[in-house]
């Protein structure tokens, strides 16, 4: 046991030890000059070598038995390895070698080895290693030339890993990040290498459970946020109470996260956030993520924009504004032959299509609205602006939703008014 633990993370602690390898062809040879360059003393089992070892052999740096396998040859061996292309060769040396206690490894075949060889990364302060406990060989090696592309990223990585410990007080940072949609698939890798490395989570309600659960164990969740009141006296409270938990924190050297749901700058207040940090001069950055419009216009195949549909696609709130319960939007001057994107609209979908017609939109516009889109529970209902309000409302469609308006939201293919679709035309139709 003590053997293998010497012998298993780095190569280069083979220094002087006496290793036994069977086969001299193609892998047999990579290992062969990977332990004669940690500074083994190898003995080849091999009837024919490759022209590499052979070289090796004339000038001496290797033993050669040109004989056919016997247990006898690893009696001095502190280390085998089989790498012959004959399977049954190769198990019987790995049988002979645990009778012996002596730890072996047999090329592509993990169950026959009593230790494996990871891919090694060396940078100047570290050596990596990297297994996949031999299933996935082509993975690990993936893993190897990623870290080998990033040793310089790596390196000053650690050095900010030595210091953290030495300097109590770091300077902490913020992080206002976009979780997307929902799916935690739709993360950005940015976002989830944050997540994995926070020190402190403050996340919205709608940031559902599954993404939660990527944070590091470690880190601090906070959620402030209450479902529904997103205006008014409690909204500015909340707002505020976040503003306070993320400069205290990382005033503390905390590295924040401030996760929220879609992108941070769309409906999000993330703008109010980063002009509190600049205000306090904590440092931070955004990093976006899928805004809802996007993932429920791909959940609906609604494109945003088509050519000789829709040419603009806004996105509006459909909130009211806690004042006079109307809407802060004036619809009568949205475009009327884009895509109109409505967020937060869902529990005044009434107002908003009485709004829509009174703003002069032809009551036969399409919608589509998309609930909880990207999510298991995702739904999508569709239809015509006449017939909206009575639509959300037999449909029970609820929060988290997004209301689509335009000629780009009834069901592909788009052939509906007499206009052809490419599709068709291309058919010939
Ligand atoms: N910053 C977020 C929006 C926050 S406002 C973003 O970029 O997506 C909250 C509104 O977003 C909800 O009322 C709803 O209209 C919409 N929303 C968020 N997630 C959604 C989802 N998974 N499906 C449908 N609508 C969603």
């Amino acid at each position: 046991m003590s053997a293998m633990r010497r012998y298993l993370p780095v190569f280069h602690d083979v220094l002087g030890a006496s290793v036994l390898v069977v086969g001299a062809g193609a892998v047999g040879t990579r290992k062969i000059e990977a332990l004669l360059a940690g500074g083994a003393r190898v003995t080849v089992v091999a009837k024919e070598l490759s022209p590499a070892v052979g070289e090796r052999a004339a000038r001496g740096e290797l033993t050669v038995l040109r004989d056919a396998f016997h247990p006898d040859q690893m009696r001095e061996a502190e280390l085998v390895f089989a790498a012959t292309p004959d399977r049954e060769l190769n198990r019987r040396v790995s049988a002979e070698a645990r009778r012996r206690c002596i730890p072996v490894n047999v090329a592509d075949s993990p169950e026959e080895c009593t230790f494996l060889l990871p891919a090694v990364v060396r940078g100047q302060e570290f050596t990596a290693a990297i297994s996949t406990g031999g299933r996935h060989p082509g993975a690990a090696r993936a893993l190897r030339e990623f870290l080998e592309d990033h040793r310089a990223e790596i390196s000053v990585r650690l050095e900010r890993g030595r210091r953290r410990k030495r300097i109590a007080a770091r300077q902490g940072k913020v992080f206002i990040v976009g979780a997307g949609p929902g799916d935690p698939d739709l993360l950005t890798v940015r976002a989830l290498g944050l997540l994995r490395s926070a020190d402190a989570v403050i996340y919205d309600y709608l940031v559902p459970q599954d993404i939660l659960s990527l944070a590091s164990g470690n880190a601090v969740k906070i959620c402030f946020a209450r479902r529904g009141r997103t205006a008014g006296h409690g909204a500015i409270m909340k707002q505020g109470a976040i503003h306070e938990a993320m400069v205290r924190l990382a005033r503390e050297g905390k590295s924040v996260v401030r996760l929220k749901s879609g992108d941070p700058l769309v409906f999000g207040r993330g703008g109010e956030e980063a002009e509190h940090l600049s205000r306090e001069g904590i440092p931070f950055e955004i990093v976006p993520g899928i805004t809802a419009a996007m993932a429920c216009a791909a959940a609906a195949v609604l494109p945003l924009t088509h050519r000789g549909r829709s040419s603009s696609v806004t996105f509006v709130a459909g909130h009211d504004t806690g004042e006079k319960g109307g809407s802060a939007v004036d619809w009568s001057r949205l475009p009327k032959d884009g895509t109109l994107v409505v967020y937060m609209g869902v529990a005044r979908v009434a107002g908003i299509a009485r709004e829509l017609a009174g703003a002069g939109f032809p009551l036969d516009t399409p919608f589509a609205i998309v609930e909880n889109g990207s999510r298991p529970e995702q739904r999508v209902v569709r239809g015509i602006l006449s017939g909206l309000s009575r639509t959300a409302l037999d449909s029970g469609i609820r929060s988290p939703a997004i209301l689509f308006v335009g000629r780009t939201a009834s069901l592909l293919p788009f052939n509906d008014t007499g206009e052809r679709s490419d599709e068709l035309v291309a058919q010939g139709l």
